[in-house]
């Protein structure tokens, strides 16, 4: 198969055969942007969903200070998660903007893997670039990718009771080895996709709740600046679902990751 056919291949539905999944990503608005759509769907099925965040986003508006930020980013996630239907967000308190990929990392996001004992594992794109799988796509952000790529290695470490040791000596984290999937919002290469039809609206209105950064993010209304960066993403994807608005997601079964 060429690479221009794989480009184009049908995206495979979504796994619904699950009860709990977990979404762990860097910033407040990294799961707006990617794939809340797919969420408010979700959690209108009966579906538990928690949001982990690694950091509260502080540096992410130029105009107010970390001090300042992080409060008022961490109150805006909370507003968003609850109009997808999610009630849990947690923070890992990492700097923003300085996240590294490492042990703390993988550690810190295993523990709340086994603490939540999800079948299905969200995150963001862990790749260097946006797009482009071709090349000339948008260089990624350091937090994105030490996020994405500790959350996929976190999927195996949740599971295995020698790594990290101390989530059970000292937490009383039973191992999890529970993840069938980890799907990757955002991803260059999507593999599924879920119908985006449902949740959509809601998705506009999750992502609108991160007022402060929208503000100064552009001068467009922020309601049509929203709708319109949504609604086409969700067309895009739509091309290689049969004609309906999508949310794509890059998905690695548990046989292709290294669970134990
Ligand atoms: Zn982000």
């Amino acid at each position: 198969m060429t690479e221009q056919t794989d480009q184009q291949a049908l995206l495979q539905p979504m796994p619904t055969d699950w009860t709990r999944a977990l979404a762990v990503v860097a910033h407040p608005d990294d799961l707006e942007y990617g794939c809340a759509a797919a969420i408010a769907d979700w959690t209108d099925g009966g579906r538990e969903v928690v949001y982990l965040l690694a950091t509260r986003g502080e540096a992410g508006i130029d105009s107010i200070a970390p001090d300042a930020c992080g409060p008022l980013r961490e109150a805006e996630q909370r507003a968003s998660a609850a109009v997808v239907g999610v009630s849990e967000v947690e923070f890992l308190d990492y700097r923003d903007g300085v996240v590294e990929y490492g042990l703390d990392l993988r550690r810190d996001i295993a523990a709340a893997i086994r603490r939540h004992r999800p079948e299905l594992l969200i995150t963001l794109n862990h790749r260097d670039t946006w797009g482009g799988a071709q090349g000339g796509g948008f260089w990624n952000t350091p937090d994105h990718k030490a996020v994405g790529r500790a959350t996929l290695d976190a999927a195996g470490d949740a599971g295995n009771r020698w790594i990290f040791t101390e989530l059970l000596s000292e937490q009383g984290l039973e191992p999890w080895n529970g993840v069938r999937w980890v799907a990757v919002a955002g991803s260059n290469t999507p593999t599924h996709a879920a119908d985006a039809g449902p949740g959509l609206e809601r998705s506009v209105k999750s992502l609108l709740e991160h007022k402060a950064y929208i503000e100064v993010l552009t001068d467009q209304d922020p309601e049509e600046y929203v709708r319109t960066f949504l609604t086409g993403n969700v067309r895009q994807a739509a091309v290689r679902f049969g004609g309906r608005p999508a949310v794509p997601f890059e998905v690695f079964p548990a046989d292709r990751i290294p669970l134990v």
